[in-house]
């Protein structure tokens, strides 16, 4: 039973994983390389296939020592292994090869398509290229245009909230923000921009800030480039004419994306702003836990990743919106200053 029990647990906690916006390992990172690659070149394949038949009317030399399969060699300086003579081969009248025995027919050497070096040059190529960096790696070879959190002068503190927006919590969350006087930003996903276009006019008008989180909330690194950028541009379009501007602001889904799509990013001018602070409030974690995970890590020039909407209808967020209030008189009362993410980051909403 207690087995089942915590079966069920994992199921559970890998059915909201899939679905809330945190970040996570590629699904399955390594499918690629247990399929064989048709271009790897094989050597094996030399010494494990058999030699092909020679015409029986045709001399060839005798294998030398080993297996029959293995590489040709010279032929062999035995007695045993001497070729006819041409007086023998005119008296018996056997057929002259095509080529002197001494020098093997170039037929009778196999050779691979590339000189070795060559090869190894390019698997050496291949698997650099194969090697992903991680998203600590991109972040570091990217800074300026992967960001995770502003500067600690000033004292300031940006909060974010995903996914949205819905219906059910989108509206409390902006209540609560307008009633505390605090601008945020809000990374929305398209197909919800879409569905709720006034929600989206009502962020803009309320002074926070609108960026990008993707059209259908994809894992992004596993994406054409076209199809990401679909993601991205669609999105932008459905948010330009709502915000009255192109959101700079990009956040994958998951905080997930790869080395090409940054570069892709950064040649758009747009700007990729995970987190330093997560909430995991997607968990559905009571409103006490929510602020231990928020306030106990939040400092000066922090972001902190909250949502507006859950990944699906079950996701329950009301422990988000119980602890911001709770939240923002904390940070207020330290002396932090709430801000949007291009004031944070000293950065445009849009581009
Ligand atoms: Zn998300």
């Amino acid at each position: 039973m207690k087995r089942l029990t915590a079966a069920a647990g994992l199921a559970a906690v890998l059915f909201i994983s899939a679905t809330a916006c945190v970040p996570v390992k590629d699904p399955s990172p390594h499918s690629a390389a247990l399929e064989p690659d048709p271009n790897r070149y094989i050597p094996h394949s030399l010494t494990t296939e058999p030699p092909a038949p020679a015409p029986s009317a045709v001399w060839h030399p005798p294998a030398g020592p080993g297996s029959p399969g293995v590489l040709p060699v010279k032929p062999s300086a035995s007695p045993a292994a001497k070729p006819p003579s041409a007086w023998t081969r005119k008296t018996l009248k056997i057929p002259f090869p095509k080529s002197s025995p001494s020098a093997p027919s170039k037929s009778a050497v196999r050779k691979p398509a590339l000189p070795v070096q060559k090869l190894q040059q390019a698997e050496q190529r291949q698997q650099a290229a194969e090697r992903k960096l991680t998203l600590s790696e991109i972040h570091h070879k990217y800074p300026s245009v992967f960001r995770l959190r502003g500067p600690s002068r000033g004292g300031k503190i940006a909060l974010t909230f995903d996914d949205g927006p819905d219906l059910k919590f989108t509206p409390q969350i902006l209540d609560i923000l307008r009633e505390h006087r605090v601008k945020a930003t809000f990374f929305v996903i398209g197909s919800r921009a879409k569905a709720h276009p006034e929600l989206i006019r009502r962020m803009v008008r309320e002074g926070h800030v609108v960026g990008n989180h993707s059209f259908s909330h994809p894992y992004l690194p596993k994406l054409s480039e076209d199809k990401f950028a679909a993601q991205i541009m669609d999105t932008q379009h459905i948010l330009k004419p709502l915000t009255g501007y192109n959101p700079k602001l990009i956040r994958p889904p998951y905080g997930a994306i790869s080395e090409d799509q940054v570069k892709w990013v950064a040649n758009h001018q747009l700007l990729i702003v995970n987190w330093d602070v997560d909430s995991l409030d997607w968990k559905g974690l009571a409103s006490h836990e929510v602020i231990q995970n928020v306030q106990g890590h939040a400092h000066a020039g922090s972001v902190i990743l909250q949502h507006s909407a859950g990944g699906t209808e079950k996701h329950n967020l009301s422990g988000t919106v119980e602890a911001l209030p709770q939240l923002i008189r904390h940070f207020k009362g330290e002396g932090y200053k709430l801000v949007t993410i291009p004031e944070l980051l000293q950065t445009t909403k849009g581009k």
